[in-house]
């Protein structure tokens, strides 16, 4: 991108308070200038409404969003819909991966987010063994959200058995590496590029014994570290079992946590558990449109900030694609529990959908409308059925997905009028179900290495 560019906001959420007149420079990808009170020039892109900085989706399984309006007509438990996620994932090759991962990527960005952190495990074809390129499903993943205009961090996730003390069952041997040395030499392999950061991931203690989290740790190195931790009190029963502590506890002890650290989830947890993730500044990921589908329960989010972890938020399943729903859920359900409102402050909502959720995923000099921050600006109607006569300053409390009428990510319009780039994103997520559908399980034991 050559020249400056320059957006001129009606209204924008700059780090210190909602200005309006906003004229926001860039040059390169990075934003400038920031001049509140400013007329508009002429050639400059005009965004009306209010303008938030770009939203950061700490939490993905692309592959997820195929379940969506699909799983809800014979009740069951996480574990069941779990079976019917492997289905889908039974399916998957690099391409039609690629495919689908455009689509949902896309879905994403009409909702605002300009990074998503995709938690990846379909590592391997059917049965386990490698593609020619062993990291050919990440790398679809890469071009995917390059595709879709939105920068990625691929969390490249470290998953090894199929609960504590047991094997990897046929749907799962796709996403083994066999141990924790030979999934860090995978890791290594992957590069990173303008778009796109490398991170690693711990499954969940489910799924990666104790004495290989160090191995996953130490490979992670500076890069962030998520973790599943604690959705279920199946998990936490089975680790006091095999281990005697909690799921935290094991990995405080196997010094998981930290800085660099995202638990995902966090629901089910003791006083201790939260003191230990608060201490070592561990973040913690909410996916509240998730964790209610799913039966999960609800987290102690504010315990946890205050406890000292950074909170973030994740559309994981992607059961809805709408961040600002998931951030008007982190309050609203802790208003359910705690029969108090106002439980989180508008800046405290907005850093988990920004700054907080950008440096959980390694990129900590985005999430703000600032001189030196990626140009990412993400522009909310204020004229909507929902939205029209609402203070602008309260935005997070009615808007949603569908009153983002513009998003730029690094000075590059990917949403313009409601419309993404790619054209009718409904129609590409509508074919890319239907070609997943189409396709024939075979049996995944077939080609066991
Ligand atoms: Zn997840």
């Amino acid at each position: 991108m050559g020249g400056v560019t320059a957006f001129w906001c009606e209204r924008a959420w700059l780090p210190d308070g909602v200005q309006d007149r906003v004229r926001v420079s860039a040059e390169r990808e990075l934003v400038t200038a920031v001049e509140a009170g400013e007329d508009a020039h002429p050639d400059d892109e005009r965004l009306h409404g209010i303008v938030l900085p770009g939203f950061a989706n700490a939490h993905s399984h692309a592959f997820h969003r195929v379940l969506r309006g699909r799983t809800h007509s014979d009740g069951g438990t996480f574990w069941t819909w779990r079976e019917q996620m492997y289905e889908v994932a039974a399916r998957l090759d690099p391409d039609s991966y690629r495919r689908l991962a455009t689509a949902v990527y896309a879905e994403m960005a009409l909702a605002g987010v300009t990074c998503v952190g995709e938690f990846h495990y379909l590592h391997h074809a059917p049965g386990g063994s490698a593609y020619a390129d062993p990291n050919a499903m990440g790398e679809a993943l890469r071009l995917a959200a390059r595709t879709a205009g939105v920068r990625l961090t691929l969390l490249d996730t470290c998953y090894l058995a199929g609960g504590i003390g047991t094997p990897l069952t046929d749907s799962q041997l796709r996403f083994g590496d066999g141990d924790a040395d030979r999934w860090a030499e995978r890791l290594a392999a992957m590069t990173p590029d303008a778009n796109t950061r490398i991170g690693a991931a711990i499954h969940s203690v489910r799924a990666v014994p104790a004495d290989q989290i160090p191995t996953v740790v130490s490979a992670a190195a500076r890069r962030p570290l998520h973790m599943h931790l604690s959705e279920q009190s199946a998990e936490n029963e089975q680790c006091l079992d095999a281990y005697g502590v909690t799921p935290t506890e094991l990995l405080d002890r196997q010094a998981a946590l930290g800085p660099r650290t995202t638990a995902v989830h966090a629901t089910h947890l003791t006083r201790h558990d939260a003191a230990l993730l608060g201490q070592s500044t561990s973040s913690v990921c909410f996916c509240p449109t998730t964790e209610r589908d799913l039966a999960d329960g609800i987290g102690p989010a504010r315990a946890l900030r205050d406890a000292g972890s950074p909170l973030v938020l994740g559309s994981d399943q992607h059961a809805v694609i709408d961040l600002l729903e998931e951030a008007r859920a982190l309050e609203m359900h802790e208003r359910l529990t705690s029969h108090e409102r106002g439980r989180f402050a508008p800046y405290e909502l907005i850093a988990a959908l920004t700054t907080a959720g950008h440096a959980s995923l390694g990129w900590p000099e985005a999430g703000r409308l600032a001189v030196g921050s990626p140009c990412d600006l993400v522009a909310i109607t204020l004229d909507t059925p929902r939205t029209a006569g609402i203070d602008p300053e309260q935005v997070l409390y009615a808007a949603t997905s569908a009153d983002i009428h513009a998003v730029i990510v690094n000075g590059r319009s990917v949403v313009k009028d409601g419309s993404h780039l790619l054209g009718d994103v409904g129609a590409l997520l509508r074919r890319a179900v239907a070609d997943l559908d189409a396709v024939e399980i075979g049996n995944p034991g077939d080609s066991r290495r």
